[in-house]
């Protein structure tokens, strides 16, 4: 338990909602991009005026930490929305997982195929309220898989979306890496998927993994 506190309590203190009650609500809540105290961004990220706002963004502990991979990290970045908010797929590509646990909640995981240098992508999706998609199903960029939730203990109970991107790493596991370096638009660079947009596929590029509002 006390391995898991360490690897979780940085989460567990920035979804807590007394810290957030004031300055976060979930509705009407566009175009801020909050990071947790003592959090320095690897990448700068503008957020359209009408894109839900991000209240967590991708943080790996300093190297002059030792590297560790506990306790200070946040290795995908939240969304915060109304509850029931649809989820849609960033790129097109095939569900390989749809499972529950605790502490994330609904969980869907979405395997997008190898990179153009063979690397193997997954986006993952946590505190989903309901999950829409089953293993095996080919999504398409746009298409709803779910919807935004307050599923597991770890969600403070504000709902919002966790969303990875993961590459296959050493010995073969997927480890996560920055969302923000693949947005359509360019790295940093938040990308609201609309209809009318012609949008391509390859390399591996993702739009919001939530609809922008009209505001
Ligand atoms: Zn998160």
């Amino acid at each position: 338990m006390f391995a898991f506190w360490r690897r979780h309590s940085r989460y567990l203190l920035l979804a807590t909602p007394p810290l957030l009650a004031g300055c976060i609500e979930t509705d009407n809540n566009f175009g801020k991009v909050w990071s947790g105290a003592g959090q320095q961004a690897a990448l700068a990220v503008s957020l359209p005026a009408n894109a839900p706002s991000l209240t967590n963004i991708y943080y790996e502990a300093p190297a002059s930490s030792g590297g560790s991979k506990t306790g200070e990290e946040h290795l995908g970045i939240d969304i915060i929305a109304a509850l029931g908010t649809p989820v849609i797929a960033p790129a097109s590509g095939r569900v390989i997982k749809t499972f529950t646990e605790p502490f994330y909640g609904n969980n869907i995981v979405i395997d997008h195929g190898d990179n153009e240098d063979g690397v193997r992508i997954h986006t993952q999706y946590k505190h989903l309220q309901t999950q829409l998609v089953s293993v095996g199903d080919t999504v398409v960029r746009g298409q709803q898989i779910g919807t935004l939730g307050r599923t597991g203990v770890l969600s403070g109970g504000l709902p919002h979306l966790h969303f990875e991107v993961q590459l296959k790493g050493r010995f073969q596991r997927m480890e996560p890496v920055d969302p923000n370096v693949y947005w359509v638009n360019g790295v940093g660079a938040v990308t609201c998927f609309d209809e009318a947009t012609d949008w391509p596929d390859t390399p591996f590029q993702t739009t919001y993994p939530v609809p922008c509002g009209d505001i």
